[in-house]
């Protein structure tokens, strides 16, 4: 275990829990990287609304960080390649949350990829799509990305000591959250089923801090 001052030390343990959650993932979409997008952190951490505010990504997280800037007065979009919002809710909800949406004008694109960004979030972006009905170029002044989550399991030696990862990078779990290691368990966010990323398990030792 590697310490903040550099210092590094050696934890011996009968039992072992790993609770190491999730970062926002950043799809591959061309200039993306170079824009330094906003994530969920930053979005928080945002001392000002955005004048043009574009939202990549259409589930909880996109949802709610758009709802709350056009309510401080951003001019806010949404993008999701998806046919709706919330994709992962019953079809009425998804077609109320984009009421509501609609009613408060933000601006909603569905079906809709991502081609390229040119420029910088907090200064100046051009982004192109590519809609249902052809080409367009979005123009704003940050870039939200709320396009999923990646857990926390690359670089910290789990599958060196045998914890078997999920093939979307999850610890693989049981219906105990045993690990496939002995007297290792995961837990929170960064646990996977076998039949499914997060499991029903998961999502009950996950309730919510935030
Ligand atoms: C914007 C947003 C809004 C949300 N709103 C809600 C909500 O309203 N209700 C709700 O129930 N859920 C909400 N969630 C989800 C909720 O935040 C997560 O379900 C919850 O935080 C998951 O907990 P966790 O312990 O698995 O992971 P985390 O809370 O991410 O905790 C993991 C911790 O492990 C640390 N860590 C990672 N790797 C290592 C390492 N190698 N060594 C040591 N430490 C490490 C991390 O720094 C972090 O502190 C929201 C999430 C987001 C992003």
């Amino acid at each position: 275990m590697v310490l903040n001052n550099g210092e590094t030390r050696r934890l011996i343990t009968g039992k072992l829990f790993l609770n190491l959650g999730t970062h926002a993932s950043i799809p591959l979409v061309p200039g993306l990287v170079e824009a330094k997008p906003l994530t969920n952190i930053e979005a928080l951490e945002l001392g000002r609304p955005p004048g043009r505010l574009i939202v990549l990504g259409g589930g909880y997280v996109g949802l709610e960080l758009a709802q709350a800037y056009r309510r401080f007065g951003s001019r806010v979009t949404i993008i999701d390649h998806g046919p709706r919002l919330a994709g992962r809710e019953d079809p009425d909800v998804s077609e109320e949350v984009r009421s509501i949406l609609d009613a408060e004008g933000v601006e909603v694109l569905l079906s809709t990829d991502v081609e390229r960004i040119d420029g910088r979030s907090g200064e100046h972006l051009r982004v192109g799509v590519r809609t249902p009905e052809g080409h367009r170029t979005l123009e704003g002044t940050d870039l939200l990305v709320a396009a999923g989550r990646t857990p926390n399991t690359q670089g910290v030696g789990l599958e060196e000591a045998g914890i078997e990862l999920t093939d979307r990078g999850y610890i693989r779990v049981n219906e105990r959250l045993e690990t496939t290691a002995p007297d290792t368990w995961g837990m929170g966010e960064c646990a996977g089923s076998r039949s499914s990323p997060i499991s029903r398990s998961t999502t009950i030792v996950s309730f919510g801090t935030t």
